[in-house]
C-alpha cells in the first residue's frame, strides 16, 4: 500500500488517500481539525488479483485479536476466490465454464446467488449487464485467458452474440444450468462488492460495528471512522492512466451505505491503435465507446453498488442517468470526457446529500 498525503483545495485539510490499485476511490482519512477520538486498525492485503483495505474503528485491539481478525479476513477472501474468480484455475465458477454440458450443475449456494444477482441486473437492464459476457471480454484480453491484438471479425461476434444473453443461464438454489454447453459466464462485475458485503458482515458478526471495507475500489461502510465522523471516501477525476488519489473529482461522506465504480480510464487496452475498454456491451459485442468516464453508485450494500455501476457504464451518461434515477434506493454520480479533455458531472436527484463540498 502506498499512502499519499497531500492539501486539498489548498486548505489546511490533510486527508490521506490509501492508493488502490487500478481502481477508482479512495479512503480520505480526515482532516487537520478533526480529533482522533477513537482506536482504528487499519489493514491491507491483495485479492482477486487487486488490493483490499480495512478498517476498524472501537476500542483498541490487542495483537492477538489483531492477528486474528487479519487471519479471519483473508481466509473470508480466500473461500471466496475459490468461488468466484475465473482467474483462479481451480475455482468453481471455473469449473462450471469448463464444464461442456447442458445438464443442470450442483453449485454453492453463494455462487447461485451471485449469479441470481446477476441475471437479475442483465432484466433489469435489458442485457445491458450480462455475465455471459465472458468471451467477449476473453478476446478484448480482459478475462481469463489471454486476449488478441486485433478486431474481432463480424463471423466471431456474431457467433458470441448466439453465447450471451440473460437466457442462456438457468440458476436454482444451489444449480447452475447452461442452455448452450459453450455459454461461459464471468462475475467480475459484482463479485469485488459482493465480496466487501460479506467481509463487512462478517465483522459486523464479530461485534465491529465501525468498519471500512475496500475491495479493488468497491466500499462498504459502517458506522462512523476514527473522527466520530462518516467515512470520507474520495473519487478520482477519471484521467487516463492517472495515479489514484492524484486527482480528486469529489469527496463523499458515507455511513451504513455502500460505494462501487466502472470507469474507462484505468482497465485498458491498445489494440491496433485505439483505446478499448474493459466493460462490454453485450448488446453490440464491441467494448463501450462513448462519452462517459466514470460511474459511481451509492446504495445499501455493495454488490447491488457494483452491478449499477457497471450497467450504467454500458447504458450511457443520457439512458444510464434516467434508468438509475428510476431505480430504488441508489444514487449515481456520471462524469463525462468532453471533446477537449475536460470533464462534466451528472448527478442522480439524491446524490448531493452525499457530497462534502
Ligand atoms: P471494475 O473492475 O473497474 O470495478 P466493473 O465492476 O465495471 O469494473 O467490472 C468490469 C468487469 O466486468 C470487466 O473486466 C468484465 O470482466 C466484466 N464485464 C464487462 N462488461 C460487462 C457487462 N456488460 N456486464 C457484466 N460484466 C461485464
Ligand atoms: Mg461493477
Amino acid at each position: 500500500m502506498n499512502n499519499s498525503i497531500r492539501n486539498m483545495k489548498g486548505e489546511s485539510k490533510r486527508i490521506i488517500s490509501l492508493f488502490i490499485l487500478g481502481f477508482l476511490l479512495l479512503l480520505v482519512s480526515g482532516c487537520g481539525a478533526d480529533k482522533i477520538l477513537h482506536y482504528e486498525f487499519a489493514l491491507n492485503g491483495s485479492t482477486m488479483g487487486t488490493s483490499y483495505h480495512v478498517a476498524i474503528v472501537g476500542d483498541s485491539l490487542d495483537a492477538s485479536q489483531r492477528s486474528l481478525i487479519a487471519a479471519s479476513i483473508d481466509s473470508v477472501l480466500k473461500d471466496f476466490n475459490q468461488i468466484l474468480s475465473t482467474f483462479e484455475i481451480h475455482s468453481e465458477i471455473s469449473r462450471f465454464n469448463r464444464n461442456k454440458t447442458a445438464a443442470p450443475i450442483k453449485v454453492s449456494p453463494e455462487l447461485a446467488h451471485v449469479v441470481k444477482t446477476g441475471l437479475d441486473f442483465c432484466e433489469k437492464s435489458d442485457g445491458a449487464f450480462d455475465i455471459t459476457v465472458a468471451p467477449i471480454v476473453n478476446f478484448f484480453g480482459f478475462g481469463f485467458e489471454p486476449g488478441e491484438d486485433r478486431f474481432p471479425t463480424v463471423e466471431e461476434i456474431d457467433a458470441w452474440l448466439q453465447l450471451t444473453g440473460c437466457d442462456k443461464i438457468e440458476v436454482g438454489d444451489s444449480t447452475l444450468t447452461k442452455t448452450d454447453p459453450r455459454v461461459s459466464i464471468d462475475l467480475s462485475a459484482i463479485a469485488k462488492g459482493d465480496a466487501s458485503d460479506h467481509v463487512s458482515n462478517f465483522l459486523l458478526g464479530k461485534g465491529y460495528y465501525n468498519i471500512f471495507v475496500e475491495i479493488g475500489g468497491e466500499i462498504m461502510t459502517h458506522g462512523i471512522n476514527k473522527y466520530g465522523k462518516a467515512w470520507l471516501i474520495g473519487i478520482d477525476r477519471p484521467n487516463f492512466g492517472g495515479a489514484p488519489g492524484a486527482d480528486l473529482q469529489r469527496v463523499i461522506k458515507l455511513s451504513d451505505m455502500a460505494v462501487a465504480s466502472s470507469g474507462d480510464y484505468r482497465n485498458y487496452r491498445e489494440v491496433e491503435g485505439m483505446r478499448i475498454s474493459h466493460t462490454i456491451d453485450p448488446r453490440t459485442g464491441a467494448p463501450i465507446d462513448h462519452h462517459l468516464a466514470a460511474v459511481s453508485v451509492i446504495s445499501e450494500n455493495c454488490m447491488k453498488a457494483d452491478g449499477l455501476a457497471t450497467s450504467v457504464m454500458v447504458l450511457g451518461q443520457e439512458y444510464g442517468l434516467e434508468w438509475l434515477e428510476a431505480y430504488p434506493d441508489a444514487e449515481g454520480l456520471l462524469i463525462i470526457r468532453e471533446a477537449d479533455g475536460s470533464f462534466k458531472e451528472f448527478m442522480t436527484s439524491g446524490f448531493s446529500q452525499y457530497l462534502t463540498d
